[in-house]
């Protein structure tokens, strides 16, 4: 089996040569441990940062490792009580054709259920994320007018419709192309929804929401932000999840300038991170499923095949040139 390994610490831009594919020494299975065939993983925005060695929330990874990352895959020997051979298991250990596991860290999946690749995306870690930064961070009411950034992507899609399905008057995306602003109006139901690449973001979200936001829905910062904090109305929130038009810079970038807005609108600006938020991972996973049944909640998901191209599925959800959720077919 073949692992992807860091190999340098990317200045800038990522590019395959900071990456290796590697052959895989053979473990044997410890007491308590499971060895799982992975069939899909997850690529994500967040692995950027922990390809550079700041301080952050997650540990950076190491070079000459294999990386980290959510996959699920199905058990093919198991020394854990629990879990048999055959089942899936959802875990940590992506990057990697197989995976040896501690049976303590792995989840067991229904597939019946849901497909596989549905547990890193709309039931998984992003789906979640929309939830807690909606609910929880954003306080959405019933009537609020929300905008979304990054609204074709994995985490932003769910924002849209669960905003929609709890009550939110309006409805305001963002995304990078003709095509994904199509796919926002006519299949997940936006209200409106803009190319940010087709002028100044402050201008096209005045002309998508005349009377102003309520909830800002933050996945890119840079000049969404400030265009958000410029259309806030009285009382306005903004949960701040990821700021995506940053990750790769090398130096720090400008702040919003018109911060000061915050004080005649009593806004409210707060970061999350969806691992403090777990505790709604099961009202999540109910209220989701009802949403999917009744059609409120559909999700989009990307493919790349093979291990041999997982390194350009994840530069290429940086560059977004996934609609829903970026995955890797291993
Ligand atoms: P997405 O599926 O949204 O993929 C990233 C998208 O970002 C791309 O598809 C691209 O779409 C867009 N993008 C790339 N560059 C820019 C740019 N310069 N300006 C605007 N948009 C850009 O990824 P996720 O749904 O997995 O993650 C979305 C955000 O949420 C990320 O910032 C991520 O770090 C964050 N996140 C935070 C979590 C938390 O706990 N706080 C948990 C999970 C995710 P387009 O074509 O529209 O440009």
């Amino acid at each position: 089996p073949r692992e992807v390994q860091l190999k340098s610490r990317p200045v800038g831009w990522p590019t395959h040569d900071d990456f290796a594919l590697v052959e895989s020494a053979p473990v044997d299975l410890a007491d308590g441990q499971v060895r799982v065939r992975n069939e899909v993983m997850s690529v994500d925005p967040y692995m950027r940062g922990r390809m550079s060695d700041a301080k952050s929330y997650a540990e950076p990874y190491a070079l000459g490792e294999a990386m980290h990352g959510g996959a699920v895959g199905v058990v093919t020997e198991s020394r854990a009580d629990g879990v048999a051979v055959g089942d899936h298991v959802l875990h940590g250990f992506g990057w990697r054709e197989e995976a040896v596991v501690d049976g303590s860290a792995v989840r067991v999946v229904d597939t019946a259920v849901a497909p596989a690749s549905a547990y890193l995306g709309v039931l998984g870690m992003t789906g979640l994320t929309a939830y807690a930064g909606l609910t929880r961070v954003a306080g959405l009411k019933e009537g609020d007018v929300v905008f979304v950034s990054g609204a074709a992507g994995a985490v932003g899609s769910v924002v849209g419709q669960v905003a929609k399905a709890l009550g939110a008057s309006r409805v305001i995306g963002s995304a990078g192309s003709d095509e994904k602003v199509r796919h926002l109006i006519d299949d997940l139901g936006f209200d409106a929804a803009f190319n940010y690449k087709d002028g100044r973001v402050s201008d096209l979200l005045r002309e998508a929401a005349p009377d102003g936001i309520d909830v800002y829905f933050d996945n890119v910062g840079g000049d969404h932000l400030e265009a958000a904090i410029g259309s806030l109305r009285l009382g306005g929130r903004i949960a701040i999840c990821g700021a995506i038009s940053v990750y790769n810079n090398t130096e720090a970038a400008p702040g919003p300038r018109n911060l000061a807005r915050l004080i005649q609108t009593r806004g409210t600006i707060t970061g999350f991170l969806v691992g403090d938020h777990w505790d709604l991972a099961g009202e999540y996973a109910q209220r989701a499923a009802g949403w999917m049944a009744d059609g409120s909640l559909t999700s989009r998901e990307t493919f790349n095949d093979g291990i041999d191209h997982a390194v350009d599925a994840f530069l290429g959800v940086l560059r977004g040139e996934n609609v829903g959720k970026m995955l890797v077919r291993l």
